[in-house]
């Protein structure tokens, strides 16, 4: 690891940054570059391969775009009709979305263009986009796939590939169109792959794309944690919203990010919120686009407070000045409260986290402490339910692990396995639904909120009975 380096740069230029880019940045109000800009920037710079164990917050999106804009310019050429020069993967339209974003905001004295690409958003209007070729195409796997199909995409001349938030990829279900991506760039390439965590399905796959990389990591997981304040109330479930709402007389609650596990879930708390006056939108897989985006923006401009959001579908989203995470519901998947109330601390600042913990919930609560060891200090509120003592045995059913039904009532009474909604309808989803898989296109819809579901390594949770199986999480390996 290259940690030695990083207190000798305070600037992007001792970086070789160019001065279009530094211009940019200047505009940005990026003045010190973070510690994954410090170490991957030279690397990528030099054409090499990386591995990088980076999460979103990190500044990791200006640690490849910064280079690859630079790379690009060294050697400017025109992609070629319907091909591309780099290529970012990324798990979700939102991710993709402020990937392109940064990119267009970096290079915006370059002359370069940028074209995003992902499912629910016109395919007539991206075929447009991609007929001359692009510098730089952001997209998702599974609509990067059906472009190909329908022959509006090459990646034969793909320069730089970029694999980005991998492990949310791979429990998206992308794994196997990865897999086809890498049959059809050139192998010539240069490849940057970036993952939260490293399991060793993920470690595989960057074994496949990887070509003697170098590798680079910053904030393990569990060490984003620690700037963030954090809090739990413990409370039943029937008294959730009661609290919330009581808890929002607080100002200094002034942009909250509310996590809820069900996208019905997250409908009904903005129900209740409007209903009580408060101003909120809601964030999840069975919104369209244009309403998530919408939703995003009212969120982002102040117009709404609060922005109720399911696991998945608040991946990647990039905004500044959230005062609180507030934890709905407890996720099952330890990771993913790191991910939750990494929302609140971007770029190194500080943030608040409070979690509402059911009874049914404390075997996640113990989960999450178990990770980033540390005991969430417990606020008591005229809703809470008495505190558990420390050494309180948690409902054995409902412990990760544990397996079986739970006893008494459901964690999620609401939840029964969805009906399959969606239909193969185009050549690419067809031939997958062929294999008995979902298509790419639909598995990204579906995939949203692919938390309700399915836990991280994209097991279904749900028994043929539509009871929770909560099966053991295999801890995931780190480099
Ligand atoms: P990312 O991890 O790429 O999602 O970046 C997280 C946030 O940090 C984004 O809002 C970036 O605009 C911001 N950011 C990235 N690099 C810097 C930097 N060097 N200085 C200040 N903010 C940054």
């Amino acid at each position: 690891m290259r940690a030695a380096e990083s207190s000798q740069v305070t600037h992007f230029k001792d970086l070789g940054v160019s001065a279009p880019i530094l211009k940019a940045l200047d505009a940005e109000g990026y003045s010190t570059p973070t510690p994954i800009q410090i170490q991957a920037i030279p690397i990528v710079a030099k054409g090499r391969d990386l591995i990088g164990l980076a999460q979103t917050g990190t500044g990791k999106t200006a640690a490849f775009a910064l280079p690859i804009l630079d790379r690009l310019m060294a050697n400017r050429k025109h992609a070629g009709e319907k091909s591309c020069r780099t290529l970012v993967l990324a798990p979700t339209r939102e991710l993709a979305s402020q990937i392109a974003e940064s990119f267009r905001s970096y290079g915006r004295f370059l002359g370069l263009s940028t074209t995003v690409v992902f499912g629910g958003a016109s395919m007539f209007k991206q075929k447009q986009a991609l007929y001359r070729g692009v510098d730089i195409l952001v997209a998702t796997p599974g609509r990067l796939l059906d472009h190909i199909a329908q022959r509006s995409l090459r990646l034969d001349a793909v320069e730089i590939l970029v694999l980005d938030e991998a492990d949310h990829m791979l429990d998206m279900g992308f794994i196997h169109d990865l897999k086809r991506i890498a049959t059809l760039v050139p192998k010539k390439r240069q490849t940057l792959f970036f993952s939260a965590t490293m399991p060793a399905p993920i470690a595989e796959l960057a074994g496949q794309f990887l070509d003697n990389p170098e590798r680079v990591a910053v904030a393990p997981v569990s060490s984003t944690a620690e700037r963030v304040e954090q809090a739990v109330i413990h409370v039943d479930h029937s008294r959730k919203q009661d609290l919330l709402h009581a808890l929002l007389q607080d100002k200094a609650i002034s942009r909250a990010l509310v996590f809820t596990r069900t996208k019905h879930g997250a409908d009904r708390v903005v129900g209740k919120l409007e209903a009580a006056g408060f101003s909120a939108e809601a964030i999840h897989g069975n919104r369209s686009q244009g309403q998530r985006e919408r939703a995003l923006e009212a969120f982002k401009k102040g117009k709404a407070r609060l922005l109720v959001a399911t696991e998945i579908a608040a991946r990647g989203i990039d905004v500044d000045n959230v005062s609180h995470v507030i934890n709905f519901d407890l996720p099952n998947v330890p990771e993913q409260y790191v991910h939750r109330i990494g929302r609140t601390a971007r770029a190194g600042a500080g943030g608040h986290a409070i979690s509402f913990c059911a009874p049914d919930e404390r075997a996640f609560l113990k989960d999450i402490e178990k990770l980033t060891k540390q005991a969430v200090p417990v606020n008591v509120h005229a809703l809470s339910l008495p505190t558990p003592r420390p050494d309180e045995r948690v409902p054995r059913a409902l412990k990760t692990g544990g397996g079986g039904r739970p006893q008494g009532r459901s964690v999620h009474p609401a939840r029964k396995p969805a009906a399959k909604k969606h239909h193969a309808s185009d050549a690419h989803g067809k031939a997958h639904a062929k294999q008995g898989h979902a298509p790419s296109r639909v598995r990204e819809e579906q995939g949203r909120d692919r938390g309700d579901r399915r836990d991280r390594k994209g097991n279904d949770v749900w028994s043929n009975s539509g009871a929770p199986q909560y099966r053991k999480q295999r801890k995931p390996t780190r480099v």
